[in-house]
């Protein structure tokens, strides 16, 4: 069986700075908040042009994170994708507000910004909710449309989240989705485009006062600058909100930096096996991804549309070749999440996908012949 993503591949490339990289922090023994923590925050934020870097437990804290420390919480709405992974809407009820489902653009899979205009209309017409965020999704890669994204925003009023769990290392226009957005946000669960060996996350941010808080949150609402004179007693023990525990291991964090010195390259090898997607696919009349123009994705899924996805995923098995679907049921669809509004007219777009999508194997050391056995059998399928 093929890899859907290889992960042995990429840690045989790096396994001498891994090694020496975790026998550094064994030997130091600062494993919560160790100095590797610090020094990969300054490198994640660098990488990416934040001033900020703030890291956590998961990917699904770091949206958590800005929504608390900005106070979000009952009556007000908060606007996102239905087509995403559950984390994405998830934290917007666990602050007490509201989420509001909006359409996706059919071609890049990102939040449509007219659907997202016609929500923020309709959640003010109907005058229960007040409209406070939006979390764009960076979905299976690429760069939402933050230009115009961040221009409703302000119109409105709202601040911006970019979910760059899949995306985080995508551009547009050779700038990242900081640029636009309030904070953005990224996983470091294993299979995501940077990933570590196990749970992380962090949030990106060009605010101190918000990091600030962010921090304090991070840590069970931890006093922190600015919350009070703190005399003799130590921070950890004053509480200036009600927090949580969500820190990204030291140990994590240490294999996060050797990661990362080899994301940029992983990133640049991802565009040629995607090229070789699109070059193999498209003249079979396969539907090949579109991105965002002025984009460049990290590919962290490369998915195909086929109207008979099931019949295809069932050859591709039955050759050899593994492939999964993101997503199957949005989320509008799930039980816990049906009865949350949505943009006026429905989600026909994120319906439609649900039933077309397919996720073919994508990373960075996929080689050439392995990955031309892959589109034969693509090609071979008589559906
Ligand atoms: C993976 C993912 C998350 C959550 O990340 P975890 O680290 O698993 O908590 C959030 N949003 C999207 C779009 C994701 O793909």
């Amino acid at each position: 069986m093929i890899a859907f993503i290889d992960l042995a591949a990429q840690q045989a490339r790096i396994r001498p700075q891994l090694d020496a990289a975790v026998a550094r922090v064994l030997a130091h023994g600062a494993y919560v908040m160790g100095p590797e923590v610090r020094d990969f925050e300054q490198r994640l934020a660098d990488f990416c042009g934040a001033k900020l870097a703030l890291s956590c437990a998961n990917g699904t804290d770091a949206l958590a994170l800005p929504l608390m420390a900005w106070g979000i919480g009952a009556g007000d709405a908060v606007f996102c994708p239905s087509f995403t992974f559950a984390a994405t809407p998830e934290v917007i009820p666990w602050t007490g507000a509201t989420p509001v489902f909006v359409d996706i653009l059919a071609d890049t899979y990102n939040l449509d910004p007219e659907s997202l205009e016609a929500a923020i209309e309709a959640v003010k017409a109907q005058g229960h909710l007040r409209p406070a965020a939006v979390i764009a999704v960076d979905l299976f890669g690429q760069s939402a449309d933050y230009p115009r994204l961040a221009e409703v925003c302000r119109r409105h009023e709202l601040k911006l989240i970019a979910d760059s769990a899949q995306g985080f290392g995508a551009t547009l226009g050779g700038e990242h989705p900081i640029r636009w957005a309030d904070v953005a946000t990224t996983s470091f669960f294993p299979a995501k485009p940077l990933g570590c060996y196990g749970d992380g996350g962090a949030v990106l941010t060009n605010d101190p006062a918000l990091w600030d808080r962010m921090d304090s949150l991070r840590v069970h609402g931890k006093a922190v600058k600015g919350d009070r004179a703190l005399g003799e007693y130590d921070p950890k023990y004053l509480n200036a909100r009600i927090g949580m525990n969500s820190r990204l291991d030291t140990l994590q964090a240490a294999i996060l930096i050797e990661k990362l010195a080899v994301f940029s390259d992983e990133i640049e090898r991802r565009q040629v096996v995607a090229a070789r997607y699109a070059k193999g696919l498209a003249p079979a009349c396969l539907s090949v991804p579109t991105v965002i123009e002025g984009g460049v994705s990290t590919w962290a899924q490369y998915v195909i549309e086929h109207a008979m996805r099931d019949g295809l995923a069932a050859h591709l098995k039955s050759q050899g070749v593994p492939t999964a679907v993101y997503y199957p049921v949005p989320m509008h669809r799930q039980a816990p999440y049906a009865h949350f509004p949505q943009a006026p007219g429905g989600l026909p777009i994120s319906d439609a996908k649900a039933a077309t999508v397919l996720a073919l194997p994508m990373h960075p050391y996929l080689e050439p012949d392995v990955q031309d056995r892959i589109i034969a059998a693509l090609r071979g399928f008589n559906g």
